[in-house]
């Protein structure tokens, strides 16, 4: 039996960093949805309880320190599971890049798990377990539209946006999201209107989603990485509807709603960026 699940990457239609917590995360607002560049995860049974993880990328390593690796892990422990997994991972989401690849990956192998191995766990009880492995991961049990708040885990579906193109353009630079926060300046950032951001998600009005988009690491990662405002730039005047830093970088989206434009925006970018993308908004939940 093989059990196949897709992982898709997430974008940051908001990310507000409210304060830091006495046990060291940082409490966050952010609204987030799924988009249609995802990872392909393959499952299937291994007998003596082993866990084994092959990946053609050489961006992301085959063993324990591999996210889906980790979920795998925690459901044997967690569900005391004797049977073993073979993982296949084909990585198509950029690595390090602010699209939540890894989280994704532990997310899909945590969902397919509990179909190889008949767990039959609820989709509430894997985000929970999810939260174990990172912050992303509840919001990619799920998938679709949601405000994610405390450290990531506490998760509110929200309405899909209504569908449109994302371009994602990310530079040829890895950024470590630890050192984005450890670098940030609570008091001095930029902070969205979360609220404003949810309101026009329920209303299904583009325009003001677009209004609304703001992330408050996007300054930090800017500092450090000048390209960021580049592609901003060159996204804004190919025409682009909005344009934001999704996660803490250093991928950057644009949101389009027409065909005409997205052409123009995507070939904008593929001769100044190695990794360009032009994929479907998501947005709704997939998951069962
Ligand atoms: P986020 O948006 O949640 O901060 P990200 O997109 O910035 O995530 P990832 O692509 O998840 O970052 O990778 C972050 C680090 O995690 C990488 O340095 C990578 O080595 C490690 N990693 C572990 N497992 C995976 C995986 N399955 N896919 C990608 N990276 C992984």
């Amino acid at each position: 039996m093989v059990v196949l699940e897709k992982a898709p990457a997430k974008i940051n239609l908001s990310l507000d960093v409210l304060h830091k917590r006495t046990d060291g995360y940082h409490e966050v607002e952010m609204v987030m949805t799924t988009v249609d560049l995802a990872d392909r995860i393959e499952l299937s049974l291994l007998s003596g309880g082993k866990i084994k993880i092959e990946s053609e990328s050489r961006f992301v390593p085959n063993d324990e320190r591999n996210l889906a690796y980790r979920a795998a892990q925690l459901m044997q422990k967690h569900f005391q599971i004797k049977q073993g997994v073979y993982i296949f991972l084909e990585k198509n989401i950029p690595v390090a890049a602010g699209l939540a690849g890894g989280s994704s990956d532990a997310a899909a192998v945590l969902r397919g798990l509990n179909k190889l191995w008949n767990i039959n766990a609820s989709i509430d009880t894997l985000a929970e377990l999810g939260a174990q492995i990172g912050s992303d991961v509840s919001f990619c049990v799920y998938g679709g539209t949601a405000v994610a708040r405390g450290r990531g885990e506490k998760i509110e579906e929200l309405p899909a946006p209504p569908p449109c193109w994302v371009v994602l353009a990310k530079p040829a630079i890895g950024v470590s999201t630890q050192s984005i926060y450890q670098k940030l300046n609570i008091q001095k950032a930029e902070h969205p209107d979360t609220q404003a951001m949810i309101d026009a998600l329920h209303r299904g009005s583009f325009e003001d989603i677009c209004a609304q988009v703001s992330n408050t690491l996007e300054g930090v990662t800017t500092k450090l990485h000048p390209e960021v405002d580049q592609i901003k730039e060159k996204m804004k005047q190919a025409g682009a509807e909005a344009v934001l830093m999704s996660g803490s970088g250093p991928t950057v989206f644009a949101l389009v709603s027409q065909d005409a434009k997205v052409h123009r925006i995507y070939n904008s970018l593929k001769g100044f960026c190695p990794e360009v993308y032009m994929v479907r908004m998501l947005g709704t939940r997939e998951t069962t």
